[in-house]
């Protein structure tokens, strides 16, 4: 088992295996004049299964697949083929934007893919426009049909935006009444390729509950699984569960279980660190298995108590990148 400076049991893996993307979220990406990593920067696959055979050696039991779009990535069905059939791993969850991914839902069922998280962050297609500046809503929806249709466990990513999307909050929740899906309201981070959008952050989490308890107040708190990182809620008479996590307030930082790797290879040890040591290119130096469990335990060694901790080691490197370069 693998365990932190901090005492923090460390289990979980989150793998960014691109930086590309086909649309443009306003909260994590600039319209344009995107710099994306040479490709040969990029992991390759069969370094992403070193890495996690090795994770998955020392304790690390759920990966989640992520990026940029996961599905953008050429033979990426082959990559999960190859990782659901990995001994050790409990779970492989991916994060998409679900433009491409409705037609796949049957091959992932098949291979045991349980849960899938879908960034939905409007119901409506114009804002949907507006926010990602793509038109691509209806192939979204559909994948969310496939998905509750082959009984794959559903997670709606919802970013709360000022002046953006305030008005899909209860359309968003609603979703939950029907159909057995978690829809999670996160809060902006300022992860967006340009710097901060705003002074304060008007919609945290204080603010997002208010809301739902304006027009839910008998919402009740839920308990939350060990580690989560959101506050989990139940409107009565509901079949799935809302909830709120508070990504820039920070307030789950004390059970943190991940780690994270960038398209690149960069280890991070906390999402808002700059990144802590790149294995791809330790691996490309030729480094035995032992030298990069070597790396890893001495990351966890030295890991920042929380966000604030790890935003300040970042010195006069403000939080700025691409969401789609860390993978959420
Ligand atoms: N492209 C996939 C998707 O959108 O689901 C996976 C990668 S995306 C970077 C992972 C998650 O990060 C998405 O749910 C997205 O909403 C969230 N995200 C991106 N930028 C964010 C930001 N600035 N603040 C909060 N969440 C953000
Ligand atoms: Fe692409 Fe996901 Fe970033 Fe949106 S949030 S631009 S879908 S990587």
């Amino acid at each position: 088992m693998l365990y932190d400076n901090h005492g923090r049991h460390v289990n979980y893996l989150r793998l960014a295996v691109t930086d590309r993307c086909n649309l443009r979220c306003f909260y994590c990406m600039p319209e344009e004049g995107i710099d994306y990593v040479p490709k040969e920067a990029l992991m390759s696959y069969e370094e992403m299964l070193r890495i996690v055979r090795l994770l998955a050696g020392m304790g690390i039991e759920k990966v989640r697949i992520t990026g940029g779009e996961p599905f953008v990535r050429k033979d990426m069905m082959d990559f999960l083929r190859a990782l659901s059939q990995m001994a050790g791993l409990r779970q492989i969850n991916i994060t998409t934007n679900g433009t491409l991914t409705a037609p796949l839902v049957p091959e992932l069922k098949k291979m045991g893919i349980r849960s899938v998280n879908l960034s939905i962050d409007t119901l409506d297609k114009e804002r949907f426009f507006q926010i990602t500046r793509r038109d691509e809503f209806g192939k979204v929806m559909q994948t969310l049909e496939a998905l509750l249709k082959h009984g794959i466990s559903t997670k709606i990513n919802a970013v709360v935006m000022e002046g953006k999307n305030e008005a899909d909050l209860l359309p968003l929740a609603m979703l939950t009444k029907d159909s057995p899906v978690d829809v999670r309201y996160i809060e902006e981070m300022p992860f967006n390729g340009e710097g901060a959008h705003y002074q304060k952050l008007w919609w945290d989490h204080r603010r997002i509950l208010e809301k739902l308890k304006e027009h839910f107040p008998s919402i009740e708190k839920l308990p939350d699984p060990p580690a989560s990182t959101s506050s989990n809620y139940k409107i009565p008479g509901h079949q799935g569960t809302v909830g709120i996590i508070a990504a820039y307030s920070r307030t789950f930082c004390g059970t943190c279980n991940r780690l994270r790797l960038t398209p690149q290879g960069q280890l991070k040890t906390c999402l808002y660190d700059r990144g802590v040591f790149n294995i791809k290119d330790l691996m490309r130096e030729g480094a035995s298995d032992d030298q990069v469990r070597t790396v890893f335990l001495d990351a966890l060694g030295n890991r920042a108590k929380d966000g604030f901790e790890a935003e300040k080691r970042r010195f006069q490197f403000p939080v700025s990148e691409s969401m789609a370069t860390i993978g959420g």
